[in-house]
């Protein structure tokens, strides 16, 4: 038996249990799905598996349709050229964290049990440490992710007492999230400082009261104030907390913990220089330029952080042991020679544009025939994830002319077929973009483009 004894695409459309999806789905998606099986199979025969039967095929392809229809998670190939993207699940994992997950939630743990003692432990402790090497922190604690640190530290830090943050800094992050709102819920007020675009030390220094339990500094994250502006420095702030005796905190937001410059992005502050100006408090995403799961990181004094221990919201915002597993695996791979390159993050961001034009080329490649469909195309790129909010990165795309349609229109099947391919309407095409595809990807993403092209060529 041999790869021609593989039935062809559409053999396996007769089959009637196909058929019937193909009424529900359409044959786009019913298409796509005997594709990506048959390119399974072929793989398995050429490692020498046998040739499965025509019924056996159907009833793969029938399974990753009611996946798929059963409105469970799928996974996507990114081509928005979007890095981190909020709608797609922000960053990927790296394989490390990815084993660590696999590890530690498929059983039981020591996550609240020391071993040495035989008592409670913390699900905390290994991670604490982790976080303290990595940013320089005396000390560390992991919540659900950033929105709940931020209120955490609000609650316990000043609770019905005054919060002064700068008016330029008064962010909605998405999805609702603004800081303001979120001061007020914990039962503190808002105190104003400075104007949209400046602010300085002497600003908040007038706006002292023996009320004042917090300075607060937000990451503008989504926006920038450009021309006539004035700042006041993380430095500057923690000196005039430290002078008036007033609690410190910086909602970061993204949270690099490397330089970002390498890359080709702006210089953004990292976490360690937040730590070095002596704030108190620090707060930051996990999925974002860290590169790991969902969780919110909060860093800084131990005495502040024993406050946000004592917190009856710490328990509501707890963290899963999947979650402190990648994590951990993920802040690992930090102090690792090399370990940065394994998060796929970074690892998408160091791909060079030549690296991406042989990558192309490969796909095209692949598609033979209906290779001259499909154009080349310089693009760019976005880290995304309320980060760098003008940063563009020189990228790759693969463009689709959508034949008689829009690009809307093409980029609507695009996203039925299994895997979905999501991608960027740019005039009457659709731009994939090869920075967010995952080199694994590949054959997915060629598989995607065959079908895609069949339906554009109909
Ligand atoms: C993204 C962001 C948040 C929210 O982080 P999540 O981890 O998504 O909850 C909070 N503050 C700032 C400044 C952000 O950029």
């Amino acid at each position: 038996m041999t790869l021609r004894d593989l039935p062809a695409v559409h053999r396996l459309l007769e089959e009637p249990s196909l058929r019937a999806h193909a009424a529900t789905v359409g044959p786009a998606a019913v298409k796509a799905a005997i594709a990506a099986v048959l390119d399974d199979a072929r793989t398995a025969v050429t490692r020498g598996g046998t040739v499965p039967s025509a019924a056996s095929l159907a009833a793969d392809a029938s399974e990753r349709l009611s996946l798929a229809e059963s409105d469970g998670l799928l996974d996507v190939l990114n081509g928005t050229g979007v890095l981190l993207h909020t709608n797609l699940g922000r960053a990927p994992l790296a394989a490390e964290a990815l084993a660590a997950v696999e590890r530690i939630s498929g059983g039981y743990s020591n996550l609240e049990f020391d071993l040495e003692g035989g008592t409670r432990g913390s699900r905390h402790a290994r991670v604490t440490a982790l976080l303290r090497e990595a940013t320089g922190a005396e000390d560390a604690l992991v919540v659900n992710n950033c929105a709940a640190a931020v209120l955490l530290a609000i609650d316990a830090l000043a609770k019905d007492g005054e919060v002064i943050v700068a008016r330029g800094q008064l962010v909605e992050i998405g999805g609702g999230m603004r800081l303001p709102d979120m001061v007020t819920r914990t039962g503190a007020t808002l105190v104003e400082v400075g104007t949209t675009n400046r602010v300085y030390v002497a600003d908040y220094e007038r706006a002292l009261t023996p009320r004042t339990a917090l300075l607060l500094r937000s990451h503008t994250s989504n926006f920038r104030v450009e021309g006539f502006t004035a700042d006041v420095a993380p430095r500057e702030l923690a000196e005039l907390g430290k002078r008036v005796g007033i609690a410190t905190f910086e909602d970061l937001g993204s949270g690099a913990l490397v330089d970002l410059t390498p890359f080709g992005l702006p210089r953004e502050a990292t976490v360690q220089e937040s730590v070095a100006a002596g704030l108190d408090l620090i707060a930051f995403s996990g999925d974002k330029l860290l590169g790991g799961p969902q969780a919110g990181i909060l860093v800084g004094r131990t005495s502040i952080l024993a406050r946000l221990r004592s917190n009856p919201f710490l328990r509501a915002v707890r963290v899963d042991k999947a979650m402190l597993a990648a994590l951990g695996a993920t802040l690992q791979l930090y102090g690792r020679p090399g370990g940065l390159a394994r998060i796929p993050f970074y690892a998408m961001l160091a791909q060079t544009v030549e690296a991406l034009r042989v990558r192309a080329g490969a796909v095209l490649a692949a598609l033979g025939a209906q290779a001259p469909a499909v154009r080349v195309v310089e693009s760019s790129a976005f880290a995304g994830g309320g980060t760098l909010p003008q940063a563009e990165l020189p990228s790759l795309a693969l463009a689709l002319h959508s034949h008689g349609g829009t690009g809307g229109a093409l980029a609507k099947r695009l996203r039925t077929l299994r895997p979905p391919l999501v991608g960027r309407a740019v005039g009457d095409e659709i731009w994939i973009d090869l920075r967010t595809i995952l080199p694994a990807q590949d054959a997915a993403l060629t598989v995607a483009l065959r079908v895609a092209l069949d339906i554009t060529a109909e």
